[in-house]
């Protein structure tokens, strides 16, 4: 089994998804930038106040704040425990900064097209205790508005609007495409398609981190 996975793919193609199911089912740790801050936000940290303005915008938040943060979360985790990057990294500089770290053995790229990104972020509806997303139409709530896994309300993310969308997905092509190429030269690239039922999807992403 791959023990250190970055998954890569745009806003919306279903890292947090997968990523979450994986570590659930695989005991895999998932360490989300994007969770760890929204909730560095929530909680008014120095980290959060640094964070918010880019992250409302789609834009990145600064390589040096990030790598920061994740060497900090990395040098905590346990020798030999598997761990799955989610939104993380973004740009070559941070994939250099963690190759310097840890090393990876695979990336797990989720190819969905632009049209249905737009789709499935601005109708996403999210858990901010447990990191749950749901949609409206295609992966509805149970119960309306409320988290099928611990029962608190779903909220929408402040960067999920249509104008914040559209920003996200270029800052996308511009700074993270690249990172395809990137490990795709170091051999231990998979793409998988991420558009179609998320059981199928998800049984894709268990066969590659066979
Ligand atoms: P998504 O993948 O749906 O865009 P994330 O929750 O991963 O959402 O990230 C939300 C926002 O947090 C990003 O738009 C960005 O501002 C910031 N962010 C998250 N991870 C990184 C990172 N590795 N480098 C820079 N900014 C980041
Ligand atoms: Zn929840």
């Amino acid at each position: 089994m791959k023990s250190k996975i970055v998954l890569l793919g745009p806003p919306g193609s279903g890292k947090g998804t997968q990523g979450e199911k994986l570590s659930e089912e695989m005991g895999y740790v998932r360490l989300s930038t994007g969770d760890m801050l929204r909730e560095a936000v929530r909680n008014g940290t120095e980290l959060g106040m640094k964070a918010k303005g880019y992250m409302d915008s789609g834009a990145l938040v600064p390589n040096d704040l990030i790598i920061d943060l994740m060497k900090e979360k990395i040098s905590t985790l346990e020798p030999g425990t598997g761990v799955i990057f989610d939104g993380f990294p973004r740009t070559v500089e941070q994939a250099d900064a963690l190759g310097e770290q840890i090393e990876i053995d695979l990336a797990l790229n989720l190819d969905v097209a632009d049209c249905e990104l737009v789709e499935r972020l601005t109708k996403r509806r999210s858990c901010p205790e447990c990191h749950c997303v749901f949609h409206l139409t295609h992966n509805k709530p149970r119960q309306e508005g409320v988290c099928d896994k611990c029962g608190s309300l779903l909220y929408q993310r402040d960067d999920d609007c249509d104008e914040t969308v559209c920003n996200r997905l270029e800052v996308y092509r511009k700074n993270t495409l690249p990172l395809i190429d990137y490990y795709e030269r170091k051999g231990i690239l998979v793409t998988v398609e991420g558009t179609g039922k998320m059981d199928e999807i998800f049984a894709k992403v268990k066969e590659a981190v066979r």
